[in-house]
């Protein structure tokens, strides 16, 4: 399954980032999708609770964006809402258009549970990192 692959890639850069800010859980993961990406936002959830197991992320929460289709004309300049399967210009009909959103896959935010800094040492499983 493709999406599962794409899923593991962002648990892998979730997981990254959530140990540069000392995080010992994440919460929740946005990921936008765009219609062109060729990713299925259900397919994709389903793959998550697959690749989040046994990962910093195995209790979080995956939210998906899906976003609408943009096209730039190359004939009148209009930027307009286009389908995956009608990528024309709304305002002109030509075909000669540049998809300027709706390729995306990527991560919008994290929310992460941070290791308090400032309560140094105050109870044993605060700091799961000092038990090694
Ligand atoms: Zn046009």
């Amino acid at each position: 399954m493709h999406e599962l692959a794409v899923c593991q890639s962002f648990i892998t850069q979730v997981e990254r980032l959530a140990r540069h800010h000392n995080a010992f859980a994440v919460d929740r993961i946005v990921i936008a999708i765009g219609d062109l990406s060729g990713v299925e936002p259900e397919l994709l959830q389903r793959a998550f609770t697959i690749a989040r197991a046994g990962t910093l992320a195995s209790a979080a929460q995956l939210e998906i964006q899906t976003g609408n289709i943009r096209v730039s004309c190359q004939t009148c300049g209009a930027q307009s809402d286009a389908k995956a399967n009608r990528l024309l210009c709304a305002q002109c009909g030509d075909w000669r258009v540049k998809v300027i959103a709706g390729e995306e896959l990527m991560l919008v935010s994290l929310e992460l549970s941070e290791i308090p800094s400032h309560t140094p040492g105050e109870t044993a499983c605060a700091t799961p990192a000092a038990a090694q």
